[in-house]
């Protein structure tokens, strides 16, 4: 099952909320450090939305491989969560597969589409092979209406890679008309 839309959308809460709502014992997914860009002061909020007695918290090595070694995350709990999927390697995407077919539920995270409305990392591969999708809206930041896009704020620029972790300084939600207006260099607020 996965969760997608902009920032500001909700989809590490409503991740968490469906944790919990389910029960057992669930395992934190962790993007490799390597392939988060600026990666470590990435936050893990959804870490802290879920109760630890309910969270199998186990840091692998940089390099760990899950198509290589699937079991070392499924021994032991009812489901693998992963937040912010959209940097997941796209080797994790056999070994969801393989989670699934253990019985283990599998529940993600993350950004379809980055700031400048283009396919997100391995989030839309990983969303062709959900069973179930929601997509979440934020507020528009220009007129208020529902917000599915994520953009850039004025001035601000991508470095060469294309991606760069960053917040309210640096990203605004908008609807699809504010999206294409802003495209086309309007001021936002
Ligand atoms: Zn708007």
């Amino acid at each position: 099952m996965a969760w997608t839309g902009p920032m500001w959308a909700g989809k590490t809460t409503a991740l968490a909320r469906s944790i919990a709502d389910r029960g057992g014992r669930w395992r934190i997914g962790v993007v490799p450090w390597a392939a988060r860009p600026q990666g470590r002061d990435l936050p893990d909020r959804l870490r802290g939305l879920l109760p630890e007695s309910s969270v199998q918290w186990a840091p692998l090595p940089d390099d760990w491989d899950p198509e290589r070694d699937p079991e070392a995350w499924a021994e032991g709990v009812d489901g693998i969560a992963l937040d912010e999927a959209q940097f997941a390697p796209p080797s994790w995407l056999d070994a969801i597969r393989r989670w699934r077919a253990w019985g283990l539920r599998v529940h993600l995270a993350g950004l379809s589409l980055d700031a400048l409305g283009r396919p997100f990392g391995t989030m839309p591969s990983l969303l062709a092979a959900a069973d179930e999708i929601i997509v979440l809206h934020a507020r528009c930041a220009r007129c208020g209406r529902p917000a599915r896009d994520t953009a850039l704020r004025p001035g601000v620029t991508l470095p060469e890679d294309g991606v760069a972790v960053g917040d309210g300084d640096r990203y605004v939600p908008l609807c699809p008309r504010c999206w294409a207006h802003s495209a086309g260099g309007d001021s936002l607020p």
